[in-house]
């Protein structure tokens, strides 16, 4: 998708082609100014790529909520298919897990689900609107999103829908009976299911976000195929380094997901950036059993998806190192009790292994940075990336052209950490 114009100069240039910074450089060039999006692969071949297309309406509660103390016992024997850790990396990484922990504090529910539940409203409006705009309508599907609980947890489902509904965010909870009527290609091993009927989901977010791209590059912004090796203040503008040229832009906006950390630490900020790894295995459908919508198994900790070319199943969390070899014991423990519920064929290719940035608040960077001017953050979108990209883009847009924000920001200011 790669233009090759890259030219010398630009009004912005948007590092990294994931769904934030495609985001970006979109809502910046229907500002009308010039737009250079740079990422060494096509659009939407990272995170982006690899996730699994739900447009989440209810993701109001991070990893590290209240619950986590309860289930940090099973946590620790490093079994769990919800989480894995590396012992080294844990112990080198200490002080950002007790940053991580402290965040799971009931004091702490409130101000990050109003923060996130305005950030994914706004980027769930946006999603909706631009699918359409890129000719990709054809691609979401509002079918909402099944939480299944195969234990008795009738309680657990309520509470959750009433949390949720004191956000506005609309949830059923459904009984087998119900479940399987939702569902009537699914075996029916859940007793209960709590269905988030405001969710949406895609069929190829790789796909999804190459549209978005496309529609960019329709307003007449470049995509140009490089390695990104540096950025330089220069005389009140930045320079651009790469590893076939350089570019000179007035704003930089960094949308690297997992690598945003290491292009930023030349200029002295150490982001407490830390990698909540995920894998996914798609199948081959069954044409005649298939799945209507993203489900996620709660006692299973995976989520199974029905996408373009097949089912895709995507695994818990595993801490580690970014670049760390694959470790696929959370696939192999998970793809069984998926295939006990769908019916779905032979793995397509192999399996595939991404990195969800995170902040050990949960709350992605969104905004200046606090010693550069013309400098923009966007990154650290943990589990949601996919759905929050879109008003992430939107609201960095405002910022550089002095607009009116979409959502408030103040909690996700890069000043909480930089
Ligand atoms: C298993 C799994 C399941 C998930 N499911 C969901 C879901 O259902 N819904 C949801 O909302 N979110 C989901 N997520 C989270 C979501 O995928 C991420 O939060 C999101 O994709 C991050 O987007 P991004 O644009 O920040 O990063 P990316 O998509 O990773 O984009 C960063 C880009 O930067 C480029 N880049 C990096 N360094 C350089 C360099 N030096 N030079 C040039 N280019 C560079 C990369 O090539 C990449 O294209 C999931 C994540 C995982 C791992």
């Amino acid at each position: 998708m790669s233009d090759g114009r890259i030219g010398r100069q630009a009004d912005v240039v948007v590092l990294g082609a994931g769904i934030v910074g495609v985001s970006a450089a979109y809502a910046t060039q229907r500002q009308g100014l010039s737009v250079v999006l740079i990422d060494r692969r096509e659009p939407g071949s990272e995170t982006s790529y690899g996730n699994a297309g739900v447009l989440s309406s209810g993701s109001i509660l991070p990893l590290n909520k209240p619950s986590l103390w309860k289930a940090l016992p099973d946590y620790l024997t490093n079994r769990h298919p919800a989480l894995r850790w590396n012992p080294a990396w844990s112990l080198r990484n200490a002080a950002w897990l007790a940053r991580f922990l402290g965040h799971a504090r009931p004091s702490q529910i409130e101000p990050r689900a109003i923060a996130l539940n305005g950030l994914i409203r706004a980027s769930l409006k946006l999603h909706r609107e631009w699918i359409a705009k890129a000719d990709a309508v054809q691609r979401i599907r509002e079918t909402g999103w099944l939480k299944a609980w195969r234990s008795d947890a009738a309680a657990a489902a309520r509470a959750e829908q009433a949390f949720l509904a004191e956000y506005g965010v609309a949830s059923e909870v459904l009984d087998r009976q119900a479940i399987s009527a939702l569902e009537p290609n699914i075996v029916p091993v859940y007793k209960v299911g709590l269905l988030h009927t405001g969710t949406a989901s895609v069929d190829s977010p790789g796909a999804v976000v190459k549209a978005y791209a496309r529609m960019f590059a329709g307003l007449g912004g470049r995509i140009h195929a490089s390695e990104i090796r540096t950025i330089v203040p220069e005389g009140g503008a930045w320079r651009v380094v790469l590893a076939d040229g350089a570019i000179v832009a007035r704003h930089i906006v960094v949308a690297l997901g997992p690598w945003s950390a290491n292009l930023l630490r030349p200029l002295g900020y150490r982001v407490p950036l830390a990698f909540e790894r995920g894998y996914h295995q798609d199948f081959e459908p069954n044409p005649a059993r298939q799945l209507q919508r993203p489900l996620h198994d709660a006692d299973g900790s995976f989520v199974m998806t029905p996408m373009e070319r097949g089912v895709r199943v995507t695994t818990g969390v595993e801490l580690t190192a970014r670049d760390a070899p694959s470790s696929f014991a959370q696939l192999e423990a998970t793809v069984p009790l998926a295939r006990g519920v769908a019916e779905f064929g032979a793995p397509i290719g192999e399996p595939w292994r991404g990195a969800r940035p995170t902040l050990p608040d949960s709350l992605p960077m969104i905004g200046p940075a606090p010693r550069h001017t013309g400098l923009w953050l966007a990154f650290g979108h943990q589990h949601i990336g996919f759905t929050t990209g879109p008003a992430t883009g939107a609201a960095i847009a405002a910022m550089i052209g002095g607009q009116d924000l979409p959502f408030d920001v103040a909690a996700f200011s890069p000043r909480r950490y930089l």
